[in-house]
């Protein structure tokens, strides 16, 4: 060997001596022919005997395959294995826990095996993973906007945070869509998740584009969804309280325009609460709960509006849940009955006719609160499965009254009696064949029942659809109630198998004051008209609004103007009068 080959080897020797890793040339079953330090500083603390003979032995009770692993690779070179994981049980030296193990075979008779200390590796790995599942925990998995126990985290650091004495104000939104479920029933669930995924989004740039006086600092606005059809904004730093109804307002606002999931366009409206944070530090469980509170305010009083929180909500809440025992009960004690709101036909000369027929209204005679109006009570019965039970004794019981007037009034009698059906009832199976038991049990003529089915989303799907057209089998009658106020329009009403179109009280109550409202008014009537439908305006109160609805040109009327819901035996009496 010559000098420079000597100085050579002497290099390649140190740098194999000094290599962080451990390196060892083997016989095939795992004899150590040669090792560097690192691979004995490694090995060592794994044989306590200190004999280092074979790798595969000193490894067994860690990894018992290596031995069989060589003996299967088949081919004469080549990769057995590379960064197998061998985990060690944790020693008190504070030595490695997990191995790394490369296996090469070099020829027929030798392996190579690295080894490394993958302790680091692994701890590194498991931290991000952590990390990974940190935010995955507190990050809604559809809409990635903040989860509940998240945004409770943070509602509870903002309602302990000390305030400054002036333009530092913080609130609560809870947000909800008015009657998702409607969506999923009628659409399906994953339309219902785009749709949410689409919220979310509108959450967020309304959040971002919040406004800012300069000089203020920033205000922290998070976004999150707290439950299937729920969102919450927690707006922090606000410059005045009343910012979050403005908030609020222009969320409305952004969030009614449609949303498009594939081919449909799809219209909803929402509820917030409000709720403020004054006070100081409050429990986050506490607020949110509050601010679903007034949420369900804002959807009681029709939905598509919000509600700021006031104390004696929370007594009226605990009230509604008490509502949905008493319900069952109120089915099978009989407290539920019907009263009569007469529907007038409005004739040319500006009289009226009495007998154009009447409209079914339920109510609850609660043995503790007193009369209970349907707007109280139906959204429960409809949540708790019990709209079927409370539709077919409505429809019972006007069915009766209504054989009872043909019978004893004869021409007096009214001629159409309508009955409110709820949405949930259309998603029913066997609906129609237990209207068409009732109707035969009473002998009503299918043409002298008018169903009403409330404007909605509901009546574009397919199912629903059917179910209208079986109810049209039996020769009942179709109404299209409170329309103008949902998701239909004009352009769609064709689309429908309605006979009558009932126009929305809230056009009726600004036709004498406003043209906007007169003209959709007119142009309902001209539509529905060249479709061969009628036309109802609903809640007239005043004589100039029955001018205004008979010009142009309504076929029929109802309001408190010629009377207000009424028992059956009061009909009976107001039928009499003269007009
Ligand atoms: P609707 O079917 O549109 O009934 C008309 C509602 O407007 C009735 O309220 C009636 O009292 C009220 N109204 C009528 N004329 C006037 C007026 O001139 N001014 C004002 N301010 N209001 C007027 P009600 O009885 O509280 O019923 C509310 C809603 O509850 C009904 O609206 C209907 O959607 C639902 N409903 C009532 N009975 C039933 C039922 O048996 N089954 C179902 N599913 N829903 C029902
Ligand atoms: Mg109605
Ligand atoms: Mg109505």
């Amino acid at each position: 060997m010559s000098a420079d080959s000597d100085h050579a080897y002497e290099t390649l020797i140190q740098f194999l001596y000094r290599a962080p890793v451990a390196l060892m040339q083997l016989r095939l079953d795992g004899e150590i022919e040669m090792l560097n330090p690192m691979a004995s500083r490694l090995l060592m603390p794994l044989a306590p005997d200190g004999d280092l003979q074979n790798l595969f032995e000193v490894l067994r009770p860690h990894a018992p395959d290596l031995a069989q692993l060589s003996a299967d690779f088949a081919p004469e070179h080549g990769l057995i294995c590379e960064g197998r994981r061998i985990t060690l049980p944790a020693g008190a030296d504070k030595g490695p826990e997990v191995l790394s193990l490369g296996l090469l075979k070099v020829d027929r008779q030798r392996l190579m095996a690295v080894l490394v200390d993958a302790t680091h590796e692994v701890m590194r790995e498991q931290r991000v993973l952590a990390s990974r599942l940190a935010s995955a925990a507190r990050l809604d998995p559809l809409t990635q906007l903040a989860n509940r126990s998240r945004s409770l985290e943070l509602l509870q650091e903002m309602t302990q945070r000390a305030r400054q004495p002036d333009g530092d104000h913080c609130a609560v939104l809870f947000i909800n869509v008015d009657r998702f479920k409607q969506i999923n029933d009628t659409f399906g669930n994953e339309v219902g998740d785009q749709v949410m995924v689409l919220v979310a989004e509108r959450l967020r740039t309304t959040v971002r584009s919040g406004g800012r006086p300069p000089g203020k600092p920033n205000p922290t606005e998070v976004a999150a969804r707290v439950g299937g059809d729920e969102f919450a904004l927690l707006l922090d730093g606000l410059p005045q309280q009343d910012t979050a109804e403005r908030i609020a307002a222009r969320l409305l606002d952004r969030l009614s325009l449609p949303f498009q999931v594939g081919a449909h366009e799809l219209i909803c409206t929402f509820s917030i609460g409000i709720v403020p944070l004054e006070e100081g530090a409050r429990q986050a469980d506490d607020v949110l709960r509050d601010a679903a509170i007034a949420m369900r305010v804002a959807k009681a009083e029709g939905g598509n509006r919000f509600a700021v929180f006031a104390r004696q909500m929370r007594e009226q809440a605990v009230l509604r849940g008490g509502l949905e025992a008493d319900l069952r009960n109120a089915i099978e004690r009989g407290e539920l009955f019907t009263v009569y709101q007469p529907v007038v036909g409005l004739l040319a000369d500006g009289r009226i006719d009495r007998t154009a027929g009447v409209e079914a209204l339920v109510r609850w005679r609660h043995p503790v609160r007193g009369l209970v109006g349907p707007t109280e009570f139906i959204g429960v019965a409809e949540d708790c499965g019990l709209i079927g039970a409370i539709g077919e004794q409505v429809l019972d019981m006007a069915c009766a009254d209504f054989a009872r007037w043909r019978a004893q009034l004869g021409a007096g009698a009214p001629r159409l009696l309508a009955v409110n059906l709820s949405r949930a009832q259309l998603n029913q199976s066997g609906l129609c064949e237990r209207v068409g038991a009732i109707m035969a049990a009473h002998g009503m003529e299918p043409g002298s029942l008018q169903l009403e089915i409330t404007e909605s989303l509901a009546a574009q799907g397919t199912d629903v659809r059917q179910q209208l057209l079986g109810l049209k089998a039996l020769g009942v009658k179709l109404a299209l109630d409170d329309f103008g106020t949902g998701y239909s329009s004009l352009s769609s009403l064709h689309l429908l198998p309605v006979d009558t179109v009932k126009i929305d009280r809230s056009f009726i109550t600004l036709a004498a004051s406003s043209r906007h409202h007169e003209v959709l008014i007119e142009a309902t009537v001209k539509v529905a008209r060249s479709l061969g439908m009628n036309t109802v305006a609903e809640g007239i109160e005043t004589p100039q609004q029955a001018a205004v609805v008979s010009a142009q040109g309504c076929d029929k009327g109802q309001g408190y103007l010629y009377s207000r819901p009424i028992s059956g035996a009061a009909i009976e009496e107001w039928l009499s009068a003269v007009a």
